[in-house]
């Protein structure tokens, strides 16, 4: 239960009272509000009397009559607007004024209440301001939410850049200064470290362009039928050479045929992803298994590989940005954390799930359903 403060000025007695009773008791509530509204009416008689109340305390809607013994209605519209007070104003008027509620609508008010009204008409209009109140808050929520989301992954990104380029400054830094001695054989280790972490960031940088496309590039004339088993054969093609210096086998099952309306760039982001994971976290002489089935109304992918495997409580955050799981066996595999988090965007843009289910030390299996039927991506 939330209280929006109402402030009513208006120097007629009767008005004052009758808002107080009839908001007294009333609430609002629409379905997709997380609480119901109710009200809480504090009321004053002249404009001068009612800037008094909102200097000592902000009401979330203020009740304004135009015709008030001293300062008008629209000085006290023009009071708020002025100082950027976020109130909700709404006009009450007889109908002989609307010019002045016109001009009062054109200076901030969003609603006008003629009067005389009934105690339906008022809750009506109470019941429409309060609506707008709760869409304009909850967008300037998610705005400042996704501004902060937004700062947290540039901060990680940098950490992420930053820590590869101070070991190759540090790797450089000792070859500039001859400290392991003349020949370059000398520098074996620091020229292999160095090339390890030029890696790490080419696919750090190739995850983000993938990030970027998949926020930036939406394009529904991109959509069109994908055949799940070829970008699958595509996947297993571009990872094979990796397979072969990782002594893991690559099969396919396709089992019917998968066609999904999607754009074949992100299917090809899903498998490349999944089936290079397959291999990077599997163990010498191990499987990853592709297989391609669907039902009426779905594609269903899975990808089982007999690899390391995750812990219970590590995948809980797999799906989110950054997150790489550190313990002994991951230590030497490089990857950026996003992989993962890509997929599971890609897949929910295209109203799919994915789901994992793994063993430490047996494998894992990742299985995503993808609707058939065409969908809008944007
Ligand atoms: P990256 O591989 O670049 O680190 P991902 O987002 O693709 O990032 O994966 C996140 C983490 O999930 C990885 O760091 C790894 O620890 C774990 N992971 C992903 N796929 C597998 C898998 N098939 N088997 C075991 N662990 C995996």
């Amino acid at each position: 239960m939330a209280v929006l403060k109402i402030l009513v000025i208006d120097d007629e007695p009767g008005i004052r009272s009758g808002v107080s009773r009839i908001l007294g008791s009333f609430h609002v509530t629409y379905p997709f509000m997380d609480e119901d509204y109710t009200f809480d009416v504090v009321e004053a008689g002249t404009g001068e009397d009612g800037i008094a109340y909102i200097e000592k305390e902000l009401p979330d809607i203020l009740l304004l009559d135009n015709k008030l013994p001293g300062m008008q209605g629209v000085e006290v519209l023009d009071y708020i607007r002025k100082r950027n007070y976020d109130i909700v104003v709404a006009m009450i008027t007889s109908y002989a004024s609307l010019d002045v509620a016109i001009r009062a609508t054109r200076d901030g008010a969003i609603d006008f209440i003629p009067k005389p009204f009934t105690p339906q008409e008022l809750k009506s209009s109470i019941e429409n301001i309060t609506k707008q109140l709760y869409l304009k808050r909850i967008t300037h929520r998610m705005n400042q939410e996704g501004k902060k989301i937004r700062y947290q992954f540039l901060s990680v990104l940098s950490h992420e850049l930053k820590a590869p380029l101070n070991a190759l400054e540090g790797y450089l830094r000792m070859m500039q200064e001859k400290q392991a001695g003349d020949r370059i054989e000398d520098y074996a280790t620091p020229i292999e470290r160095s090339l390890q972490r030029i890696q790490g960031m080419r696919s750090l940088i190739m995850d983000l362009l993938d990030f970027t496309k998949i926020r930036l590039e939406r394009k529904e004339e991109k959509v069109q039928e994908v055949n799940l088993r070829d970008v699958a054969t595509d996947a297993i093609v571009t990872v094979q050479p990796y397979a072969i210096q990782m002594d893991v086998t690559v099969h396919l099952d396709s089992r019917s045929e998968a066609v999904v309306m999607a754009d074949p760039d992100d299917m090809a982001i899903v498998f490349n992803n999944l089936v290079s994971n397959a291999v990077k976290y599997n163990k010498n002489g191990g499987r990853a298994d592709i297989t391609i089935d669907s039902s009426e109304n779905e594609a269903i992918v899975i990808v089982a590989d007999t690899g390391i495997g995750i812990s219970k409580s590590d995948t809980e955050n797999l799906f989110t940005e950054f997150v790489r799981i550190k313990n002994e066996k991951t230590r030497n595999i490089t990857g950026s954390g996003l992989g993962l988090s890509i997929v599971k965007k890609v897949i929910e843009l295209y109203h799919g799930t994915i789901k994992v289910e793994s063993t430490p030390d047996l494998g894992s299996t990742f299985t995503i359903r993808i609707p058939k039927k065409q969908i809008s991506i944007n």
